[in-house]
């Protein structure tokens, strides 16, 4: 007899586990649950008068094959766009500097842009060389990103040069940011060279015959066509999707899961929880699931603006900038998207899109949209001439959407799945608020779950 499987949430997540468990067992009768009445759950693309533009998520690591695989999969192979490649600034000092050459993620690698920039001043860059002789210590059992890098390269590259780079990918606080949850690679390669500028530099040395392309994948259509192209070949293959069904509550019975969603109670004999952790923490607060009660999270806003392009006068030619946290601004980075992504703007056209929210700030709280673009385009003013009002712009709202991965966080998460497994059987929960937040890695966490369910 088929067995019952719920997914809940249908974001990229939710899809991705319904895809996987179908591939890996015909056992299963699946149903994927979500709230709205669409699916994608952060990823939206507006797509009007020849624009392209994300709206949450705007791109995926490339280097990270299984979301460029899971495309292949269901046929969008020739729809992937790569990202142009061209220089990335950071607002420090009142100023855009180039990120010197050969920075990985803030990290010099080269010598000469590193000597010749004027992010770091002449003491700050003694001090990072000073990595060549402080030796490894241990991570016991975890620190903060900031503490790591600041003990190597000192205050004035952390805070001028990786902070900015680093902490936005998270919406995050580097000094509370966990770095064995979030950049483990970074501490592997100071211990293995003593350095890490030297382990950085030979690492880079030995991948350096690679062709330079751009990094980051997209789709020609937008992210939310990756998403509507998948929920279509789910729907095709038999999936369920219960659009406009919010879960309440989740009880384990002797057979299976009672799941009760809009008021009404219905059996499954296996659950898969996507959702972010400020919805299930109410369904699971025994034992190490406690730590969702406190897990802090990050409000941010995306804010575009269109403009024609004969009324931004950009000096600088590159595709963005990061803030450095010691800026006063309010937005915290911002990407010239036309220069970026070929397909995103039609021609003769500007398009800007900022980030505001901090941890710790409520500017997306305490402001309406016209009142967000005003503070940011008092910001962007700063960084280049704009003359007139925008052709139209974009407030995007997401409210708790990024998962704060504190020191001692991946140690946590593994205590709790070792509880889920022992605790909930044929139950899994998983989703950006677990082990990582990139788009490729929540379709990893999705197919792990997956095979879970499907080998249990
Ligand atoms: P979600 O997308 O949150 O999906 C969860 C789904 O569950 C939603 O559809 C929701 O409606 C549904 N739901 C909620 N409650 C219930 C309920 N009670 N019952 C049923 N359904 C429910 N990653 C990248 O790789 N590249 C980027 O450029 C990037 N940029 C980002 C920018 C921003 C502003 C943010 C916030 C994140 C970004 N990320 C990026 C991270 C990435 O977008 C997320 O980690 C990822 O989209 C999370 O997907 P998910 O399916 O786990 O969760």
């Amino acid at each position: 007899m088929m067995k019952k499987c719920a997914i809940i949430g249908a974001g990229i997540t939710g899809l991705s586990a319904a895809y996987y468990l179908g591939q890996e067992s015909p056992d299963f009768e699946i149903d994927i649950i979500e709230a709205s009445d669409v699916p994608g759950g952060k990823i939206k693309t507006y797509r009007k008068d020849g624009y392209t533009i994300e709206l949450g998520p705007e791109s995926y690591l490339g280097r990270k094959k299984i979301m460029t695989e899971l495309a292949a999969d269901i046929g969008m192979k020739d729809d992937l766009v790569v990202n142009n490649t061209g220089q990335s600034y950071i607002y420090a000092k009142n100023k855009l500097h180039p990120i010197p050459g050969g920075a990985i993620l803030g990290i010099p690698t080269e010598l000469r842009p590193f000597i010749t920039t004027r992010l770091i001043s002449p003491i700050g860059k003694v001090r990072a060389g000073m990595d060549y002789i402080i030796k490894p210590k241990p991570m016991n059992p975890d620190v903060s990103v900031g503490a790591f890098f600041r003990r190597r390269l000192g205050n004035e590259t952390l805070e001028n040069l990786i902070e900015p780079l680093m902490s936005g990918i998270y919406g995050a606080d580097i000094d509370k940011l966990s770095l064995k949850s979030t950049f483990p690679d970074f501490k592997k390669t100071e211990e293995r060279h003593g350095s890490l500028i030297k382990g950085m530099r030979r690492n880079r040395r030995e991948t350096k015959s690679a062709p330079k392309q751009g990094q980051f994948r997209q789709f020609k259509n937008g992210l939310q066509s990756f998403i509507e192209r998948l929920a279509e070949v789910l729907v095709d293959k038999g999936v369920t999707i219960k659009y406009n069904h919010k879960v309440e509550a989740i009880n384990k019975t002797s057979q299976g899961y009672e799941i009760t969603m809009n008021g009404e109670t219905h059996f499954y004999d296996s659950v898969i929880v996507t959702v972010p952790h400020t919805v299930f923490k109410d369904w699971f607060k025994d034992g190490p699931l406690d730590y969702f009660q406190t897990m802090k999270t990050t409000s941010v806003a995306t804010v575009v603006m269109a403009f024609d392009e004969s009324q931004v006068n950009n000096k600088e030619n590159g595709t963005g900038f990061v803030i450095a946290r010691n800026s006063d601004t309010v937005i915290t980075a911002c990407t010239w998207t036309d220069k970026k992504w070929s397909h995103a703007a039609p021609k003769g056209k500007t398009l800007l899109r900022a980030y505001v929210g901090r941890p710790g700030d409520t500017v997306v709280q305490d402001h309406d949209d016209a009142a967000i673009v005003k503070l940011a385009r008092q910001d962007l003013d700063k960084m280049m001439e704009i003359t007139g009002e925008p052709e139209f712009s974009i407030v995007t709202r997401l409210y708790n959407s990024m998962p704060q991965y504190e020191v001692g966080h991946i140690d946590k998460i593994h205590a709790i799945q070792h509880y889920v497994s022992t605790h909930y059987p044929d139950l899994v929960i998983t989703g950006a608020s677990f082990e990582a937040v990139g788009l490729p890695d929540c379709i990893s966490q999705a197919q792990k779950a997956a095979l879970k369910i499907a080998h249990r």
